[in-house]
């Protein structure tokens, strides 16, 4: 509480315009997950690795605008590249040659995208492969998983959620073949899609193991159901996703986040003789649709990103950056005797007031939200910016110095929690 008042004294100007917004957005909010008591600071300005709020704080900024600020906030090559789209002029009512010059770079990530096409975010690449699915193979059922997170109204945080999209879901108990045969033996016949992150991100990033992951594409395969890896935010732990960590190649994926340089971005695609339904000169082709699908500015911030910026080497050093950082602070909670740690992997994290290991959703029970609102605050008042329910994603400006300066904060809000 000392924390929360903390401070609400020193945003004043961050609760005036948060007052402003409540009449109009509910909560003042137009993005749950931003939203915390007593109010968000409401944020002006972002350079590298760091923001600047309405009065005038400057944090170091470890949440990375959950995984979609991979490049920072203000990349030289990205910058360039939108300012010079601007002055082509917007809305161009056509194609233009940058969209295809960016699908061939994903595909050249992402080989098992045979083909592909654009969306708004993720949430609609997943609500398009999905759809995919159900019309390709003409079923109904999709296999999900609890905890599993694809968009606001594809969400299992609680097995499900009132403003879900109306799929016929089956959701199954993450990191358990057991429970996937168990639940998908009746319907095996009217199995659509299996929709997997590889890693639950929203979930707690909690890994899928390998062996989970290459028993549901068997699974698939014996079924003849379509597996979608949503990669959505596992698609930068390596220049080719976790796919090709694993091995494995789906026959749908689902990206976005970063790989729209900062602007809003979505893709699906696999297999061509599925996606190839989409080829407008086919008779009676599937439509989608999309007016920003192709929009200049993002097409234009994705195709730099991906050749001036984001070359294997840079995601690698950052990932391992991540798990560098992340076995010293568990290394730290562990040294300190709190029963706090930080699961993920590369430069993706997320803090647990919990000990053991973290398997699937349940194992997230009895989590004390209480802890993590404390840490959330003292790490704030050190000026360090994580979300609030404990998830950061490191940008590629995120160095050496700047760990070492969260390894501070975050020892000394360990410390202070202890006082
Ligand atoms: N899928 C995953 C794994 C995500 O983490 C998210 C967003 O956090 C989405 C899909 C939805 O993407 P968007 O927010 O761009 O709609």
């Amino acid at each position: 509480n000392q924390a929360i008042e903390q401070y609400r004294r020193s945003h004043p100007a961050s609760e005036r315009i948060h007052q402003q917004a409540l009449g109009v957005l509910p909560g003042g909010n137009t993005r749950s997950v931003l939203f915390f008591d007593p109010f968000p600071p409401y944020m002006v300005r972002g350079e590298g690795c760091h923001l600047w709020d309405a009065d005038g704080h400057r944090y170091l900024d470890a949440l990375g605008e959950f995984t979609a600020g991979l490049y920072g906030h203000s990349d030289p090559a990205i910058r360039a590249a939108v300012s010079e789209a601007l002055h082509s002029g917007l809305s161009l009512s056509s194609h233009t040659e940058r969209e295809g010059l960016l699908a061939r770079e994903l595909q050249r990530r992402f080989p098992s995208m045979e083909l592909l096409r654009f969306t708004n975010s993720g949430t609609e690449a997943n609500l398009m492969a999905l759809a995919t699915a159900t019309a390709s193979t003409e079923r109904r059922k999709v296999l999900v998983f609890k905890g599993g997170y694809h968009g606001g109204v594809l969400a299992f945080g609680q097995g499900g959620s009132p403003v879900n999209v109306p799929h016929e879901w089956i959701v199954a108990r993450y990191n358990d073949l057991d429970d996937v045969h168990a639940q998908v033996s009746p319907h095996r016949k009217d199995l659509a899609a299996i929709l997997v992150e590889p890693m639950l991100g929203s979930g707690g990033c909690i890994p899928g193991d390998p062996q989970f992951l290459h028993g549901l594409r068997a699974l698939a395969s014996e079924t003849g159901a379509l597996l979608i890896f949503d990669e959505v935010m596992t698609s930068r732990l390596s220049f080719g996703g976790r796919q090709q960590l694993l091995g494995i190649r789906p026959d749908l994926t689902t990206i976005g986040k970063y790989f729209g340089g900062g602007l809003t971005f979505g893709a699906f695609g696999g297999r061509a003789d599925v996606m190839s339904r989409y080829d407008p000169r086919r008779p009676q082709a599937w439509q989608h649709a999309g007016t920003f699908n192709n929009n200049v500015l993002t097409m234009a911030a994705g195709l730099a990103g991906l050749k001036h910026v984001l070359t294997a080497e840079r995601l690698d050093a950052l990932n391992r950056r991540g798990d560098a950082l992340r076995a010293k602070l568990n290394a730290m909670f562990e040294r300190q005797g709190v029963p706090l740690q930080f699961s993920g992997l590369g430069s993706l994290m997320q803090l647990h007031p919990l000990a053991g290991t973290l398997r699937s959703a349940d194992d997230l029970a009895a989590a004390d939200d209480r802890v993590k609102a404390l840490m959330f605050f003292e790490l704030l008042s050190r000026s360090v910016y994580m979300a609030r329910r404990g998830f950061m994603a490191l940008s590629l400006p995120f160095g050496d110095a700047e760990c070492m300066r969260l390894e501070h904060a975050m020892t000394e809000a360990v410390n202070a929690r202890r006082a």
